[in-house]
């Protein structure tokens, strides 16, 4: 069984706030679930952990949708995705190949590209009994895509997979292929994120980026600036439930994501919120320079 659009965004649960979606936008993506031409997304996973897509899908045991996700049920038909297509095989790789002759899909990256050994330290598919490396789906798939979004650090930046010997060469998508991205980072990044950038292609919205390819409204502030311990007095235990944890290393200032006020698991609480420092997850600097990684 082939899993559907309605599958793909039933439970995201967005509402049209934290979607950052106008009445507009509502009826434009109204208009794209009527559209039986719907995009394609095809999901590729790489070099990685398969928490971007857990993050993702942590938003299966809500509540039912009831706004904005029932919305997005049926506006995108996601025809692969490594973990969730039903399909295996040969038959799932020619759904692939299908949506590749089409062209003009989404393509959703997860994982970093390992490079060296001409690609063979990470394989996407065998079809017909050869194997296709991860470097040459990838590359294949993103010349004919129209967008392209790097859902996590490893795609968007290189990650953990990229960081100390780098054994495998790994690079970003952007860097692998040579092609823009959409870049969604994080380790993982907020369902909402991704969410938020799928709508922004269904709506045909122009996605501002900053330098490094990350879109401006979701990271253009240093989450910092809107912490609710910044006024606080800077404390050196992890757990409190208050106190500026700077003396613990936060990466708050030095880093842009919208988590301090959007929080993660709907709402309910973030990193600093749980007494824990910011370790910079959606900087491009991240793991290297984050003091979680630092032998001290
Ligand atoms: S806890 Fe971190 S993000 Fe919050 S005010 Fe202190 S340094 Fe800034
Ligand atoms: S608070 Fe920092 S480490 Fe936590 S998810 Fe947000 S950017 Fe990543």
């Amino acid at each position: 069984m082939k899993v559907s659009r309605r599958d793909f965004l039933k439970y995201c649960g967005m509402t049209a706030t934290v979607l950052g979606l106008s009445a507009n936008d509502l009826l434009g993506l109204k208009d794209a679930l009527a559209n039986p031409n719907g995009p394609t997304v095809l999901w590729l996973q790489g070099a990685g952990c398969t928490g971007c897509s857990i993050s993702f899908l942590n938003r299966i045991s809500t509540v039912a949708p009831k706004t904005a996700g029932d919305l997005l049920v049926n506006s995108v038909n996601l025809a692969y995705h490594p973990n969730l297509s039903s399909l295996a095989g040969d038959a799932v790789v020619d759904v692939i190949n299908q949506a590749y002759t089409k062209g003009n899909y989404v393509l959703i990256v997860e994982g970093a590209v390992p490079t060296a050994f001409n690609g063979a330290a990470c394989f996407a598919w065998s079809y017909k009994g050869v194997d296709k490396t991860f470097k040459d789906a990838v590359t294949m798939l993103a010349s004919k895509a129209a967008k392209i979004v790097s859902v996590g650090s490893c795609a968007a930046f290189g990650g953990i997979p990229a960081s100390g010997g780098n054994p495998t060469q790994v690079l970003s998508v952007k860097a692998a292929t040579g092609k823009a991205t959409i870049n969604i980072p994080g380790c993982p990044p907020h369902p909402d994120w991704i969410v938020w950038a799928v709508a922004q292609i269904l709506l045909n919205k122009p996605v501002a980026l900053d330098s490094v390819g990350r879109p401006t409204s979701l990271f253009g502030l240093k989450l910092h600036e809107n912490c609710p311990r910044k006024e606080q007095d800077e404390v050196n235990r992890f757990g409190l439930s208050s106190g500026c944890l700077k003396p613990l290393g936060c990466k708050g200032p030095e880093t842009k994501s919208n988590c301090s006020t959007l929080k993660w698991h709907n709402g309910v609480n973030w990193c600093v919120g749980a007494g824990a420092p910011c370790i910079g997850c959606t900087e491009p600097t991240f793991p290297i320079a984050t003091p979680f990684y630092k032998n001290v």
